[in-house]
C-alpha cells in the first residue's frame, strides 16, 4: 500500500509501506478522503517538527471503512463506513477532572502519532465513531471540522433567535455559521476576504467587511439596538479581538475558537459593563461527533459547496502548493484510495 510522508522543508514523498497489523483493541481503516487542515498546512511549513518528528505520515481529517478488526473490538464490522475522532486521552488522569478531550497530556492523532494520509491506518477503537450506513464519504470527511464547529455552538448555548457574529471566514468559520443557523440563530458573518464574502453571501448569509462596515452598528440595527447575543472569534485576528465586544448586547457572550498564540489587548470595562461572558472551544466531544454525523446523514448543511477540490494521494504535494496559492480554497480532499 501507499503513504504519503511528511519529510519536513515542505516535502511530501509518496512510498510503499506494508499496512499495519490491528493489535489488542485497534482498527485497521481503509482510509477513504482526507482533508487537509490548517494545522496540516502549518506542519508542511515546518512549523512544528519538533512535535511531529518527520518523516511521519500526517492528517487526521478523514473518512473510511472497516478493513480489519484488532482482538477485544466490538461494535464494528468489516465494510463499516467510519470516522476518526482524533485525540488519543490514555495519558489522561484525575487532575483532568474528567475534561478527556482536553486533558493535559492529550495526544493528537495525526500529529503526535501517525496520520490518515494513506491507503490504510490503524488506529485505536477507542477513536473510531461509526457513521451512517450509505453516507457520502466525501462529506463524512468533513467530520472532524464540523465536530469543532458542533462543539463552539454547544458551549455557546446558542438559542433560537438568537443573533450570532462569527468572525472569520475560513473553513471553521463558514462550519461555526452553519452550524449556529441550524440551531436557530440569525448569522452575521465578518470577513475581510472578498472572496470569501461572496462564498458566504452564496450560502445564504449576511456577510459584510469589518473594513467597510461598522459592524456593531450592524448589529444593533439588527436586533432593535441591542446587539448580537454571541460572538465566535475564529479569525484569531488582534483587531477582532479589540472589538468584538463593542458588538455585543447586554449579556452577550464571546466564543473564543482562533488560536492567538501571544496575549492581546481586550477591552475588559466592557466585561464588566455589559457582564459579558467569554469561553474558550477547542476541539470536540464524542457528543459533537455524533452531532456532527447526524447532520451529515441528514444534509443538514450546504456542506458539498465546502469542498473545493479533490486530489489523489499521489498528488497531495501539488494539493498542499495549491492550497498555498489560493486563500480562497475552502476544503481540498485527498482521495486515499485512488
Ligand atoms: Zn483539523
Amino acid at each position: 500500500m501507499k503513504a504519503a510522508l511528511y519529510e519536513g522543508n515542505q516535502t511530501f514523498r509518496i512510498q510503499s509501506v506494508d499496512p499495519v497489523t490491528p493489535g489488542p483493541d485497534e482498527i485497521r481503516l481503509n482510509v477513504a478522503y482526507v482533508g487537509i487542515c490548517g494545522t496540516d498546512t502549518h506542519i508542511y511549513h515546518g512549523a512544528m517538527d519538533a512535535r511531529v518528528k518527520p518523516p511521519q505520515v500526517i492528517g487526521h481529517e478523514m473518512s473510511g471503512t472497516v478493513a480489519e478488526l484488532g482482538s477485544n473490538v466490538e461494535g464494528f464490522a468489516i465494510g463499516d463506513p467510519v470516522v476518526v475522532r482524533p485525540l488519543d486521552n490514555r495519558a489522561e488522569t484525575a487532575a483532568d477532572r474528567g475534561h478527556s478531550h482536553i486533558c493535559r497530556d492529550l495526544k493528537f492523532i495525526g500529529i503526535d502519532s501517525p496520520g490518515a494520509f494513506q491507503n490504510s491506518w490503524t488506529v485505536p477503537a477507542f477513536a473510531v465513531h461509526k457513521a451512517p450506513q450509505g453516507v457520502d464519504l466525501q462529506l463524512a470527511a468533513l467530520t472532524e471540522p464540523l465536530a469543532v464547529a458542533c462543539h463552539d455552538v454547544r458551549l455557546g448555548e446558542v438559542q433560537s433567535g438568537e443573533l450570532a457574529v462569527v468572525i472569520g471566514g475560513g473553513p471553521i468559520g463558514m462550519l461555526v455559521a452553519m452550524v449556529a443557523r441550524a440551531a436557530g440563530a440569525r448569522v452575521i458573518l465578518s470577513e475581510v476576504n472578498q472572496n470569501r464574502l461572496s462564498f458566504a453571501r452564496e450560502l445564504g448569509f449576511e456577510a459584510v467587511s469589518p473594513i467597510e462596515t461598522d459592524l456593531a452598528e450592524l448589529c444593533r440595527e439588527r436586533s432593535d439596538g441591542a446587539g448580537a447575543d454571541i460572538v465566535f472569534e475564529v479569525s484569531g485576528a488582534k483587531a477582532a479581538a479589540a472589538s468584538m465586544t463593542d458588538v455585543l448586547a447586554i449579556r452577550g457572550r464571546i466564543v473564543v475558537v482562533a488560536i492567538y498564540p501571544q496575549p492581546v489587548e481586550l477591552n475588559l470595562f466592557q466585561f464588566f459593563w455589559k457582564e459579558l461572558k467569554l469561553c474558550g472551544a477547542r476541539v470536540y466531544e464524542p457528543e459533537d461527533y455524533e452531532q456532527a454525523l447526524q447532520l451529515i446523514a441528514e444534509k443538514a448543511l450546504p456542506l458539498d459547496k465546502m469542498i473545493t477540490r479533490v486530489e489523489p494521494l499521489d498528488q497531495i504535494q501539488a494539493a498542499f502548493e495549491n492550497l498555498d496559492s489560493s486563500p480562497n480554497a475552502m476544503k481540498i480532499l485527498i482521495d486515499c484510495q485512488s
